[in-house]
């Protein structure tokens, strides 16, 4: 299962700005996931529970903001639609559409504590 590799990864950055800034315990992270990144937002939380065990992002809460791709036609500009419905041509003019993010996968934010102080 990736998601528990990506976890990883954030993990050791979390830990990387915990220590960067004396903090004693993780409270909360945030990240941004790309709709087209093929990391499913509820995996990772699990993953997230499962590799912070034992260390000082244990019992902390993983959030994922789910980012969703933007479609865009050349020449009508961009395309209206639903959350995970894919459009493949304009529906105006019927040339194919191009798409514009959903890769990301960034730690936005860690919020830690600092010897046992709220911050
Ligand atoms: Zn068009």
């Amino acid at each position: 299962m990736h998601e528990t590799s990506i976890a990883l990864e954030i993990l050791k950055t979390s830990e990387t700005v915990l220590a960067q800034h004396g903090g004693s315990r993780i409270l909360r992270v945030k990240v941004a996931v790309g709709e087209l990144s093929a990391v499913e937002p509820e995996l990772l939380r699990y993953a997230w529970e499962a590799v912070t065990v034992g260390g000082p992002a244990e019992g902390s809460r993983l959030e994922v903001d789910f980012l969703p791709a933007r479609q865009f036609c050349p020449t009508c500009g961009p395309v209206a639609r639903a959350p995970g419905a894919w459009v493949p041509l304009c529906l105006s003019c019927g040339a194919p559409l191009l798409v514009e993010g959903g890769n990301e996968l960034d730690l936005v934010q860690v919020e830690f504590e600092v010897d046992g102080e709220k911050p």
